[in-house]
C-alpha cells in the first residue's frame, strides 16, 4: 500500500513518499528549519553541519474494516486514521491518501488498550517461585530474600519479560512499583509500551526516599513514561517518610502508588497502634486525594469507604493476588456505591500469576456476584467499564475509540470459537475470552502485528537464564 510517487522524507521508518495533501503537514517543521537557517551568518557554512535536524516523523497509519463498540455494540466496517500518535479520524472508506501503513482490519475487534493499574512488573521473573503461601510468610520467606539478589540487569530482562505479556494481552500502559526504576522505565521504552513508574520506597532502604525526586526529575516530560511515587505501604513507612512522599509529589505533582489495607492483620495493627484505620490513618496525613493510586483496599469498613470517595481517591483491586494469597475479597460493591472510581491490577506475577485484565474482569466480577450473593452485582458492561473508562479517569488518560485520543489500541481477533454466536460481545470479551489479540499498537507504534513481537525469543531465552542464576 505503498507508492513511490511525491516528494521523498526521511521519517523513522525510512523514506516515505507523501502525496500533496501531505506535504502541508510539514510545513510548521519546514518553518522551523528556515528560521534556523536565518539565524546563520552567510560565511557560517559549517554550521549547517551542526543543526540537529531530527528526522520528522508522521507516524501515519490506516486500520481499514474493523469493528468498534459504541454502547456495547459491535459497529463493523470502520476506519480508523492514525496520526502523530493520536487517533485522527473514525469513519467508513477513509482513504490511504498519504500511503500510510494500512492495517487489515476484517474479521477483528479494535479496543483501546486496557490499562494495568497496578503490577511490579520485573517480578515476572519470579513467577512461579513461591506459590501457595499467604502474604507475608510469602514475602519474608521467598520474596525478599530473592529480591535482595535482584540486579539492574535483572530487572530490565524481568520487565522486558512482563511487557511481552502485556503486549499479548492487549495491556498499553501500566502503574509500576518496584526497584530500579530507570532500568524499568528504560526497558519499558524500549518495547513501547506507556507506564506510570516509581522507585519503592520503604523505610529498610531509607536511600530509596532520597533517589525517589532525581527519578521524578530525569522522566517528567517523558512520551511514554510518566514518573510517580511508590510508598510501598503505610506498615512498611513511617509517618515521617510518607510526609516527605507527600511533599515530593505536591512539589513535583505526581501521583502516589501505595498499596493500602491489603490483610485483614495490616488494619489491626493500625487500629490497635494509631486508633485509626490506615485509610483513616492516611487521611490524617493529606495524602488521600484524586492523584493518589491506593491498591488492595480488601479489608475496608463502611466509613472508610466514603471516606475514599469524599477524597476522591482510587482504588485498584487485584482480585486474583487477593484470593491467592487469601488475603480477602475486597468490598467493590459498596465502594462503588459511594461512588469511588475503582480500577483494576494483576499485582506482580509471582502472586497471580499472569498478567491478564480479561482474566481479573471475569474473576472479579464472578467473586463480587458471591460476595454479594446476587448474579446482578458486577455485570459485564460494569467490570469493563472499571477495567477501561475508570482506569483512564485514574490516570488522566484521554484514551477511547474517539478523534483526538491516545493510538493506544488491540485489535482482538474475533474469528475465534468463544466469540461465536456473536451475540454480546461485552459479555464473550469479559466471561469467554481466552486468547486473540492480534495486533497492539501503542503512540501509534505497531509492537505486535498478527501474533509476532520482534525480539520475544530473545526476551525468553535470557529471562530463563536469569531466574536460574537467581535461584541458583
Ligand atoms: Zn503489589
Amino acid at each position: 500500500m505503498r507508492c513511490t510517487t511525491g516528494l521523498p522524507v526521511l521519517s523513522s521508518r525510512g523514506v516515505q513518499y507523501l502525496k500533496t495533501s501531505a506535504v502541508g503537514r510539514l510545513a510548521t517543521s519546514a518553518r522551523l528549519l528556515i528560521q534556523g537557517l536565518g539565524d546563520l551568518k552567510p560565511d557560517d557554512h559549517h554550521a549547517l553541519d551542526n543543526l540537529n535536524i531530527p528526522p520528522v516523523d508522521l507516524n501515519l497509519m490506516l486500520i481499514k474494516n474493523v469493528s468498534i463498540l459504541q454502547s456495547s455494540a459491535l459497529l463493523p466496517g470502520r476506519d480508523i486514521l492514525i496520526e502523530n500518535g493520536k487517533i485522527a479520524k473514525i469513519g467508513r472508506d477513509l482513504q490511504d491518501e498519504n500511503d500510510d501503513e494500512v492495517i487489515d482490519g476484517r474479521g477483528k475487534l479494535a479496543i483501546p488498550g486496557l490499562v494495568n493499574c497496578h503490577t511490579h512488573l520485573a517480578m515476572t521473573l519470579l513467577r512461579g517461585y513461591a506459590d501457595d503461601m499467604e502474604l507475608m510468610p510469602w514475602l519474608r520467606e521467598k520474596i525478599w530474600p530473592l529480591e535482595a539478589r535482584l540486579t539492574e540487569e535483572d530487572i530490565r530482562w524481568g520487565v522486558k519479560l512482563g511487557c511481552l505479556e502485556h503486549i499479548r494481552f492487549g495491556i498499553t500502559c501500566f502503574n509500576d512499583m518496584y526497584y530500579f526504576p530507570d532500568a524499568a522505565a528504560a526497558a519499558t521504552k524500549e518495547m513501547g509500551l506507556r507506564a506510570f513508574m516509581a522507585g519503592v520506597v520503604f523505610d529498610m532502604k531509607p536511600e530509596f526516599l532520597s533517589q525517589a525526586e532525581p527519578f521524578i526529575r530525569r522522566w517528567k516530560g517523558d512520551d511514554l513514561i510518566v514518573p510517580t511515587l511508590g510508598p510501598h505501604a503505610a506498615y512498611t513507612c513511617s509517618e515521617e517518610t510518607l510526609q516527605k512522599v507527600k511533599e515530593v509529589a505536591d512539589r513535583n505533582d505526581t501521583m502516589i502508588h501505595i498499596h493500602l489495607s491489603e490483610t485483614r492483620e495490616e488494619v489491626d495493627g493500625f487500629l490497635l497502634t494509631k486508633g485509626k484505620s490506615p485509610v483513616e490513618y492516611l487521611d490524617s496525613l493529606g495524602l488521600l486525594n484524586e492523584r493518589l493510586a491506593a491498591v488492595h483496599c480488601v479489608w475496608l469498613s463502611e466509613e472508610d469507604c466514603y471516606l475514599l470517595a469524599e477524597k476522591k481517591a482510587n482504588v485498584v483491586d487485584c482480585t486474583v493476588s487477593n484470593l491467592k494469597l487469601t488475603s480477602g475479597i475486597a468490598p467493590l460493591n459498596t465502594l462503588m456505591k459511594a461512588q469511588v472510581n475503582v480500577c483494576l491490577g494483576t499485582d506482580g506475577a509471582s502472586s497471580n500469576n499472569n498478567l491478564s485484565l480479561f482474566e481479573e474482569m471475569k474473576v472479579t466480577a464472578i467473586v463480587q456476584k458471591n460476595a454479594y450473593h446476587t448474579p446482578e452485582a458486577f455485570s459485564a458492561e460494569q467490570i469493563w467499564r472499571v477495567a477501561t473508562e475508570n482506569a483512564y479517569r485514574a490516570f488522566g488518560l484521554n484514551m477511547g475509540m474517539h478523534e483526538g485520543a491516545l493510538a493506544d489500541l488491540a485489535l482482538i481477533d474475533l474469528q475465534r470459537p468463544w466469540f461465536y454466536p456473536q451475540t454480546n460481545i461485552i459479555s464473550h470479551l469479559v466471561y469467554s475470552m481466552t486468547g486473540g489479540v492480534d495486533t497492539t499498537i501503542v503512540n501509534g507504534k505497531v509492537l505486535m502485528r498478527e501474533g509476532f513481537i520482534p525480539g520475544e525469543a530473545e526476551i525468553l531465552e535470557e529471562a530463563q537464564k536469569r531466574f536460574l542464576h537467581l535461584t541458583s
